[in-house]
């Protein structure tokens, strides 16, 4: 967990500017399914790689699809991981998704590369009749702060797979959702995100005919892997000041935590990815099962805030869906 100390603290600034963050009814469901990955990218907040062990196994994943089936405000079930595909359970968790809401949006946050892994052949074909939203991290449409952030090689891997998924239809304008994810290289705020979608359509148009649907910039958060590189590089405590400095009061309504649950892989709940990471649980009170959740009991209760959340409120704020502000 983060070790800088923030002032004023998150709920000080809150309070200052007489906001309040409180949940609404719940709409998406983001499930960790593992921390298994085949990249192990530097500015990773949940610390995945290739070593990991941890992934849901298909009694959990039961659990959890009950649960949604009984939670009929649900309309997005967002599968992240770790490469949520590595999961043995991955396809039977979206086809069954799909069954008990056919009009659900299912997103696989997907690192591109797994797409052309030996073993993964089919996953295009697999997303497409499942009309699975494809949102992929692309940091940087440049090969080398690609490479530089989430290995050797990654950009040409990422390159082929963004083909392969325009050619079966993806990022077309269509049904089939292409979205692309930036996230800055270093210590810095996302720049402006209708801006950087329209150089980066341009530039992955016109050099590699790629087409996509919209781009999320997201920024850092300073826990985990990345906080780790901002302290080797002595620049945590900047960093974390600028996330003060730049605490933006419109982006609190739109924050993620108001309406989604976040499941880790073993059906724990929590506000959010990043406060997973942490093991805060929801809302502040003792870690509870997704099943031991009654949604009623969601909307107009606490989120467990921290210093991290600066990370979502700074600039034109940021969650998985990009920026929350214009
Ligand atoms: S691809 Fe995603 S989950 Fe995997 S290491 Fe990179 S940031 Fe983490
Ligand atoms: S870190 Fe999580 S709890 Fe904090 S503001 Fe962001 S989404 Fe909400």
């Amino acid at each position: 967990m983060s070790q800088i100390e923030y002032s004023p603290t998150f709920q000080e600034r809150l309070s200052t500017g007489d906001l309040e963050l409180r949940r609404k009814s719940p709409r998406s469901l983001q499930v960790n399914v593992g921390k298994l990955c085949n990249l192990a990218c530097v500015h990773c907040h949940v610390n995945a790689g290739p070593a990991r062990k941890e992934l849901m196994t298909r009694s959990t994943i039961d659990r959890v699809l009950s649960w949604f089936e009984s939670t009929p405000s649900i309309d997005t079930v967002d599968l992240t991981g770790g490469a949520p595909e590595m999961n043995p359970e991955f396809r039977y968790f979206v086809s069954e998704s799909r069954a008990i809401r056919p009009e659900a949006t299912i997103i696989d946050r997907c690192n591109l590369t797994i797409l052309v892994e030996p073993g993964y052949e089919d996953l295009i074909e697999f997303l497409v009749e499942n009309r699975v939203e494809v949102v992929a991290s692309m940091p940087c449409y440049q090969p080398e702060n690609v490479d530089q952030q989430r290995g050797d090689g990654v950009f040409d891997a990422s390159i082929v797979a963004l083909r392969r998924l325009n050619r079966a239809g993806y990022g077309t304008g269509g049904d089939l959702r292409l979205n692309l994810v930036y996230n800055p290289l270093g210590a810095q705020l996302p720049p402006d995100q209708s801006e950087l979608e329209a150089d980066y359509k341009e530039a992955l148009r016109d050099h590699f005919g790629i087409r996509f649907d919209r781009l999320f910039t997201i920024t850092n958060m300073p826990i985990a892997r990345f906080l780790t590189q901002l302290k080797r590089e002595g620049k945590s405590a900047s960093y974390h000041q600028l996330l003060v400095d730049s605490f933006n009061p419109a982006s609190i309504d739109g924050l993620m935590c108001r309406d989604t649950v976040s499941v880790d892989w073993e059906g724990r709940v929590f506000d959010c990815d990043f406060n997973q990471m942490l093991g805060l649980p929801l809302g502040d009170r003792p870690n509870r099962y997704l099943w031991e959740l009654d949604p009623k009991e969601l909307p107009g209760s606490s989120i467990a805030l921290g210093e991290h959340c600066y990370g979502c409120t700074a600039g034109a704020g940021s969650s998985c869906g990009g920026a929350l502000t214009d």
